[in-house]
């Protein structure tokens, strides 16, 4: 060991115990060996550079206290008094220790004291600040990295959580088509076996996963590799809609990924689809029969026309059950339904593959037969309809029988459009029904005019009554004995402010039809009181009610309130009703029939002979009149068989003591054959036509001054 004073020397001759005081003193640790007294022996240049010390103030000798005293002043950090520190620190034993230093000023200062064997000691200084204040930034450091990691682990969590419990399945491939990571749902949904698929498995062998489980769509599995792959490669995003062979729809959302691999999510709308698939047929079928609707219909009919050229035609068949309504009445609306599906039924075992049939509400349907090389398909279709539509139907132990009527428009001829066929074809069907029901009728150029003209006379039919253009004449009817009238029959009049006076027989049946009729003839039976209560006590009226008064609002409180109304007595009332009132609902009109008889009311069988001229419809109500229909006088003269009809008739009225009238007589040859055939009364262009109100008064009717006279025109 060299002298302490040398060795604090800066320049020091080099021989070996200079060169080692010359590294002691370079090293980057304070030094400071003090001997058994704690006296300085040795202090190298660093500790006095870290302390800030001239030699002086450690020299040899120098008791370490005051060294340590220095240091507190330096601002060395305690935690006790500065005498008791120095106390404590030099009294202790020397023995191995390290202790770490603070200083205000930020220092940090490791400091170690090693015993000596000659009982001083050995103490080093090092200055740790840096590398203290790096192991604090590392340990900061590594704390963030911690923290990351921890919530990148419970971020990976609630992002396994969250993709595991997900409705959708979801997959990741990379570039070379291998799974990075897919949810358990998707290994769920294509019913891929637990276990065979996790990351890096190949594309191709998931695909064969589920071949294997039948979980793919119509196509090899070579064709759907090939489409998922280029799918794949296009990298641009594509939404799928794929049905597997299992029955299940899947939505598959494919997004590319920056690095050439894709994300998919793949979502089960199977539910989904068949609601839509069964909102979609709803809205083109018909709920009850399941036939198409009338959307339907038209999309299938223009596809037709636009499928169908050249020598092909389209057949349009507008159907409309005869007698349903009667159906519905006697055995109900459920009864009626039934039945209803059981002619969709029949209608589809009657039509091709190619054809549509659709309802288009009610008891109306239409078939489109398509394609058709000649129109006698059609005929031969409709046909086949007619007479399958009416045979019997069992419904619910019940008989019911209901016949069709069918319009049928063909194209290209009656219409290139799907509108103008239908229009055509019910144009036609309204034919058929006019011609009698139960048949067909094809379109024919001149029908829509005719239509057009109805429609126009519907209209105008509406108006005329509040505009007060319907009239009553009357015609005569005279007692073959006596030669007097006995009464008048009302006959009605519309004197139209253009088209001038239309006779009855041009808008009577379109007001049945349209059940104008009801009100129209509530007004006849007002205005035919009124005015036969003028007339002298003997003259009755007669008024002619159709089959659709009976079914509408009562006709008897109608008749009731207008004999009320002008006083009319009711034995001076006559109604003429033809066979047709009792074809339908006969117990029902035989029972108003029955209440007007029992009112005093006469009831007359008008037209007899051009219906059914059924005997049972005279037997099935005591009638007080027979009117044998004009087409038999007409030619009584001239064909016997018209004789002998007038003779039976009259006969049977006698005999059943009805009055027989003769209806159109025009001539006085025809007024002598009826009256020697039995006939107790006649009427006819022979005595008067019928005539306003005005005419007959002034004609036949005494004036009213005299009103104790009637006048008694003779016949002929
Ligand atoms: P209808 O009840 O059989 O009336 C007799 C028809 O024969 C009347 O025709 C009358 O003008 C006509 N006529 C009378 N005598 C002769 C004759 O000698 N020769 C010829 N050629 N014809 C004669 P109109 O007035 O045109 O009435 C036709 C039909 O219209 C009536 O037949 C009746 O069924 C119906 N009708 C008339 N008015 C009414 C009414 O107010 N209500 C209802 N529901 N039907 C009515
Ligand atoms: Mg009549
Ligand atoms: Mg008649």
């Amino acid at each position: 060991m060299t002298e302490s004073g040398k060795a604090v020397t800066a320049s020091a001759p080099a021989d070996p115990g200079r060169l080692l005081e010359e590294a002691i003193n370079n090293l980057s640790l304070g030094v400071v060996i003090f001997d058994h007294n704690r006296e300085v022996l040795f202090c190298n240049k660093r500790y006095m550079q870290m302390y800030g010390l001239t030699p002086e103030q450690v020299k040899p000798g120098t008791p370490t206290s005051e060294l340590i005293r220095h240091r507190l002043k330096l601002g060395l950090k305690i935690r006790t008094t500065p005498e008791d520190y120095i106390r404590e620190r030099v009294g202790r034993d020397i023995a191995l220790d390290t202790t770490v230093q603070e200083f205000t000023d930020g220092r940090i200062i490791a400091y170690t004291v090693r015993p000596m064997p000659d009982g001083g000691g050995i103490a080093t200084h090092e200055d740790v600040t840096e590398r203290e204040a790096l192991h604090a930034r590392l340990k900061q450091q590594y704390e963030l990295v911690r923290e990351q990691e921890e919530a990148l682990r419970s971020r990976n969590f609630q992002f396994d959580t969250a993709i595991n419990n997900m409705s959708q399945g979801l997959c990741f491939f990379d570039a070379a088509h291998k799974l990075i990571v897919c949810n358990d749902r998707f290994i769920d949904m294509y019913d891929i076996p637990p276990g065979r698929v996790g990351p890096g498995t190949p594309l191709t062998e998931i695909v064969d996963l589920r071949y294997e489980a039948g979980s793919f769509p119509a196509m090899s599995r070579e064709e759907y590799l090939r489409w998922r792959t280029n799918v794949a490669v296009s990298n641009e995003p594509k939404d799928s809609i794929v049905e597997l062979m299992n029955g299940r729809t899947f939505k598959i959302r494919h997004r590319p990924m920056p690095d050439h691999g894709w994300v998919a999510t793949h979502e089960d709308i199977t539910e989904q689809r068949r609601a839509e698939v069964k909102i979609e047929h709803m809205a083109h079928h018909d709920s009850l029969t399941d036939l198409a609707n009338r959307v339907l219909l038209n999309e299938r009919l223009e596809q037709a026309l636009g499928r169908f050229q050249g020598r092909q035609m389209v057949a349009v068949h507008h159907l409309d059950l005869d007698q349903f309504k009667a159906v519905n009445d006697t055995f109900g609306h459920h009864a009626g339904d039934k039945l209803l599906k059981i002619v969709a039924d029949r209608l589809r075992g009657l039509v091709r593959e190619t054809d549509t049939i659709a309802r288009m509400g009610g008891d109306e349907f239409v078939i489109v037969q398509a394609p058709i090389a000649d129109p006698n398909e059609a005929t031969s279709l409709a046909q086949q309809i007619i007479e399958w539509v009416c045979e019997p139907y069992d419904i619910d132990g019940h008989q019911a029988c209901v016949g069709t009527s069918i319009g049928i428009a063909v194209s290209p001829g009656d219409g290139e459009t799907p509108e103008k066929l239908l229009r055509n074809a019910d144009l036609a069907l309204y034919r058929a029904k006019a011609d009698g029901r139960g048949t067909f009728h094809f379109f024919e150029p001149g029908m829509d005019e005719q239509m057009q003209t109805r429609r126009i006379m519907e209209q105008d039919l509406r108006k005329a009554l509040p505009a007060g253009e319907f009239e009553l004449y009357y015609q005569p009817v005279v007692n073959l004995q006596s030669s007097e009238i006995s009464g008048f029959e009302a006959l009605i009049r519309w004197n139209h402010p253009e088209r001038g006076q239309v006779a009855p027989a041009t808008f009577i049946p379109l007001a049945e039809e349209i059940g104008f009729i009801v009100p129209l003839g509530e007004w006849v039976i007002r205005q035919a009181c009124l005015t036969a209560a003028q007339w002298p006590e003997h003259l009755h009226v007669a008024v002619n009610i159709s089959a659709a008064q009976f079914r509408g609002t009562s006709l008897t409180s109608v008749i009731v309130n207008a004999l009320a109304a002008s006083g009319l007595h009711p034995t001076r009332l006559e109604i003429e009703i033809t066979e047709s009132v009792l074809l339908h609902d006969r117990e029902a009109t035989l029972a108003v029939l029955h209440q007007l008889r029992t009112l005093g009311i006469r009831i007359a069988m008008d037209d007899f002979g051009t219906g059914y001229s059924s005997l049972t419809y005279l037997q099935s109500f005591p009638f007080d009149k027979i009117k044998i229909d004009r087409s038999f006088v007409k030619d009584i003269t001239e064909n016997t068989g018209s004789l002998y009809i007038v003779r039976a008739v009259a006969a049977l009225a006698n005999g059943m003591g009805m009055a027989a009238t003769a209806e159109g007589v025009e001539t006085t040859e025809q007024l002598a054959r009826i009256a020697a055939e039995g006939c107790t009364e006649m009427q006819g262009y022979l005595f008067s036509k019928p005539l306003p109100v005005g005419e007959i008064e002034r004609l036949f009717l005494p004036k009213r001054e005299k009103p104790a006279a009637p006048g008694r025109p003779q016949v002929a």
